[in-house]
């Protein structure tokens, strides 16, 4: 098949000619620092790092996000819940980053969101403690959040949110956070280490450490779709594999014990007809009285979320039919009309959180959600846990200790600290009058909403389809996704493979499994003959 437009040529563009070119890079240069796992934590440090002026590599062994980072809530929050535990400095610094995210560095895909927290009687938090919960909210996000918050009387949550049970409610506060697309984040974080120089790879997996008396000097690597072995030399290695951090452990010291506790995290996906919500709503499970959320999606609404200890693989990670009981048992119990069955469930997808092992906590709701950085002998730097929201935070700090490993660079780079809080990502940047890159055409729904998705991009996924009408057409009837976009993520956001497209690119199997199911084959076809044309050309210069 002819090529159907020609490639994006964005700095930043992550075509499959730059993919060749930083595997034969990895393959002869050596590294200050070699970052294992492209999801949001690998990301931020590769970006970190990359903007501090290290010489910067990170391999992923499947999808950029395709771990803990696609299957998140999709929320940039400052942790209401974490008041709960008395974690004060936690939450009024996710709220300061919350704020920088949605300000500054990704305006394009951090959107504020209303919360909807309905007061029940026999509820564990009345509505004058949640007032103060709100007030402590609001103080910690230095009264900068995108609104304060506000009480309603039971009448006017009737009124509100008219599909909510009204028996025993005793009123409600209205909260503001932000959604985010979690891979999208991603995936511009990547795009942001790469445009700093960092030499990034998918499908990229690690074998072996290399080591040079004891102490990690790189690594052994596999190339998933050349088949290909390839040794890289770093000063340090980080390990921010998220829930597989023991696992990657492990291969340095067999006899390591474990550091994490894995815990799983089901989402389904209804539509939103049925749930009704206008608000994201947050709900306590019947069941055991966790908190859980009823989050809008356009046409579709987010149920999550379970929290159960996991044993086995994280690679096996699936949704269990008690998931969707429980989860549904909640949904129902609070929109009394919505009726769902399991079979009313479009979508669902499960990730697990990286905690702490051995803090104490029975109950994995009450295991912190803080990040661990872990130094073994050999040098190699682990982290695991977090946020996404404090992804940045948490690479300066593994950054910090990077550093410390290569003491001549650390006078250099002080400086450069500061810049991870200002720099814009990639389709955050703002044109030199100071406005958000727009364009004539962008005026129009559509173009609205590749502006949403991909900010200052937005202008090489139109000209995409304004060079082949056929690449305007959606992937899926009535979904916003167009064949334009599934091309884009091949020829500038390193994709690779139909899923890669459908589910973190698009959400369109999140959205409806069946539909995706439906249009892989056609998917297939159309990025096919772009992924082998690339492949036999020489690297762009
Ligand atoms: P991951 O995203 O899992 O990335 C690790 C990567 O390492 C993976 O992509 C994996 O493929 C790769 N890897 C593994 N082994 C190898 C190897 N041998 N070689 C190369 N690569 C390898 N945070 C929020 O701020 N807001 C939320 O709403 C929110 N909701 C959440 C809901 C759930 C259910 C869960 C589980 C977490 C949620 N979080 C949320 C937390 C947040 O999603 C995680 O903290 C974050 O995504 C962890 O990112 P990570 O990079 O550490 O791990």
């Amino acid at each position: 098949m002819a090529h159907p437009a020609p490639p994006p040529r964005g700095p930043i563009a992550l075509s499959p000619a730059l993919r060749r070119a930083n595997l034969a890079r990895l393959a002869s240069e050596s590294f200050d620092l070699l970052v294992i796992g492209g999801g949001i934590n690998g990301a931020g440090i590769a970006r970190d790092a990359a903007l501090r002026g290290l010489r910067v590599a990170l391999v992923e062994k499947g999808d950029f996000a395709s771990g803990t980072s696609s299957r998140s809530s999709k929320l940039i929050h400052g942790g209401l819940r974490y008041l709960e535990m008395g974690d004060f400095r936690l939450v009024r610094e996710a709220c300061k980053e919350r704020d920088r995210l949605r300000r500054r560095l990704a305006p394009h895909l951090v959107k504020p969101l209303p919360f909807l927290f309905p007061v029940y009687s026999g509820d564990p938090v009345g509505l004058f403690r949640l007032g103060l919960g709100m007030w402590a909210y609001d103080i910690l996000a230095s009264m900068r959040n995108i609104k304060m918050h506000r009480r309603l009387s039971p009448r006017k949550v009737a009124s509100l949110e008219p599909g909510l049970k009204q028996d025993g409610l005793k009123g409600a506060e209205i909260y503001y956070d932000c959604a985010t697309d979690d891979a999208r984040l991603t995936l511009e974080t990547i795009m942001g280490a790469s445009g700093e120089g960092a030499v990034v790879v998918n499908y990229v997996n690690l074998l072996e450490f290399l080591k040079d008396a004891g102490h990690i000097v790189g690594a052994r690597l596999h190339d998933e779709q050349s088949a290909q072995a390839l040794e890289v030399r770093a000063k340090v290695v980080v390990n921010a594999t998220g829930p597989w951090v023991d696992e990657v452990r492990r291969l340095d010291d067999p006899a390591t014990r474990p550091c994490l506790r894995l815990t799983k995290g089901v989402h389904l996906v209804v539509p939103r007809a049925r749930v009704g919500n206008r608000f994201a709503v947050v709900l306590r499970s019947p069941r055991d009285h966790r908190i859980l959320f009823v989050i809008p999606w356009e046409d579709r609404t987010l149920v999550g979320t379970t929290d159960t200890d996991f044993s086995g693989s994280p690679d096996a990670v699936g949704v269990e039919p008690g998931d969707v009981a429980y989860l549904l048992e909640a949904v129902n119990a609070f929109f009394p009309d919505a009726r769902l069955v399991p079979g009313d469930v479009v979508g669902c997808f499960a990730g697990l959180r990286p905690l702490a092992a051995n803090d104490g906590a029975i109950d994995p709701s009450a295991v912190s959600r803080e990040e661990r950085i872990i130094e073994s002998p050999s040098g190699l730097i682990s982290v695991a846990g977090g946020k996404l929201t404090t992804f940045r935070l948490v690479a300066q700090s593994v950054t910090d200790k990077v550093l410390r490993f290569l003491p001549r660079k650390t006078a250099a780079t002080a400086k450069a600290r500061r810049r991870s809080k200002n720099l814009p990502l990639p389709g955050g940047v703002r044109t030199a009058n100071g406005n958000r890159a727009r364009s004539a055409q962008q005026e129009a729904a559509r173009d609205d909403y590749l502006s949403q998705r991909y900010g200052a991009r937005a202008p090489e996924v139109m000209a995409l389809m304004q060079h082949n009408a056929d690449l305007a057409s959606p992937i899926v009837a009535g979904m916003p996704y167009t064949k334009g976009e599934a091309v884009y993520a091949v020829e500038a956001e390193m994709a690779q493979k139909v899923e890669d497209i459908l589910r973190r690119r698009t959400l369109v199997e999140v959205r409806d499994q069946d539909a995706a199911d439906r249009v892989a084959r056609e998917l297939e076809a159309l990025i096919a003959p772009l992924l082998r044309s690339r492949e036999a050309k020489p690297p762009a210069t």
